[in-house]
């Protein structure tokens, strides 16, 4: 079952509740070259990406949240580290949401005019904690940022922000260990019911960090936790969306989720080539918005009885395919057009 978690509103998306979990990603465009920023918001938002964070290192970046949100209509998050006077500007300038750590801004009274004018205009900060941003104390207290010390940072964030009276709060408790960040997440979930921003963090280059991400994301999905999602890849923050959607999609919690793939691995009964097949129709539609399963399957053997739940699908023959629907064959076509006669088929449906 879904931990119960309040619900917030990032611009027009909403997380916690029952909402759907939103995929989020990072630019990593100079945060200098407008130009660039624009160009990729509007490529992750096309791709399905439903937040989008940008670094706002300096007073000059605060311009890009003007510029990319007069191009493209998606939740813009402000990534700000110590500077409160960065916070409010982004507040100023229509920021959707804050991600910054209290304990970093320094004095009380730098915390409080964020949280009032982040209260004034309804924007959620982020806590983000990761391993390597636990305060000295609690350092001291558990040498080493283990889960635990991450969960007490997080909390000790938490308190600040309550202290002003705010509340609109999401966190994240990251670290590059799939363990142990899953250990951090599963110990918070049980201590607040702030929506949870979860991810695995520097979880490196594509091979690894989708390994990582999948089973740290998906096994706290599986768990109820979890409301909002970032893979985070050593790579274009595109193959973070597309990871992210299809972690979603294998777990049923994509709500758009567009094709499903079912492929078989092939073996030795298979007569057809089957992996070319399944990588053009793949490529074929991977712009579908159809809500559709389709199989691509190597065999009468198993095949049709292992997608028998597909909404379409192929199944391999001598020289052949045969297309079937909901289980039922609707004709045998040739092996060289078996790929355009499914996607007439598909586009039809
Ligand atoms: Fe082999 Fe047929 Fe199973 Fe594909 S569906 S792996 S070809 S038995």
């Amino acid at each position: 079952m879904r931990r119960y978690s309040k619900e917030v509103k990032i611009g027009k998306v909403k997380i916690g509740g029952n909402n759907p979990i939103a995929v989020q990603s990072m630019l990593n465009a100079h945060s200098h070259d407008i130009q660039k920023n624009v160009e990729q918001a509007i490529k992750l938002k096309e791709i399905g990406c439903d937040i989008l964070r940008i670094a706002i290192p300096d007073k000059k970046s605060i311009q890009l949240i003007d510029a990319i949100k007069s191009k493209v209509d998606i939740p813009l998050v402000a990534d700000i580290h110590f500077d409160y006077k960065l916070a409010l500007e982004a507040a100023f300038a229509g920021i959707d949401k804050i991600r910054i750590n209290p304990g970093n801004i320094g004095n009380e009274e730098k915390i409080k005019q964020v949280a009032k004018v982040c209260n004034e205009k309804d924007i959620p900060i982020r806590i983000g904690v990761n391993s390597g941003s636990i305060e000295p104390h609690l350092l001291k207290k558990y040498s080493t940022p283990t889960a635990e010390a991450m969960v007490q940072s997080a909390i000790y964030n938490v308190k600040i922000l309550e202290k002003f009276d705010f509340n609109n709060i999401v966190i994240s408790i990251k670290s590059p260990s799939v363990i142990k960040t899953v250990e951090a997440y599963k110990m918070l979930a049980k201590k607040c019911d702030y929506p949870l921003h979860i991810g695995i963090t520097e979880a490196g280059t594509e091979t690894m960090g989708v390994i990582k991400s999948s089973i740290g994301i998906g096994s706290l999905l599986l768990d109820g936790i979890g409301d909002t999602i970032r893979v985070s890849l050593t790579d274009s923050p595109l193959k973070e969306v597309k990871t992210g959607i299809n972690i979603l999609k294998s777990i049923d919690m994509y709500s758009n989720r567009g094709i499903e793939f079912i492929s078989c691995p092939t073996c030795g009964r298979t007569k057809i080539d089957l992996i070319k097949i399944a990588k053009k129709t793949e490529k074929a539609l991977k712009n579908s918005n159809k809500n559709l399963k389709v199989a691509i399957m190597g065999c009468v053997v198993n095949g049709p009885g292992e997608a028998k739940d597909a909404d379409i699908g192929i199944t391999g023959a001598d020289g052949l395919g045969i297309i079937f629907k909901k289980g039922k064959v609707i004709k045998k076509v040739p092996e060289k057009n078996l790929v355009a006669e499914l996607i007439k088929e598909i586009e039809s449906m």
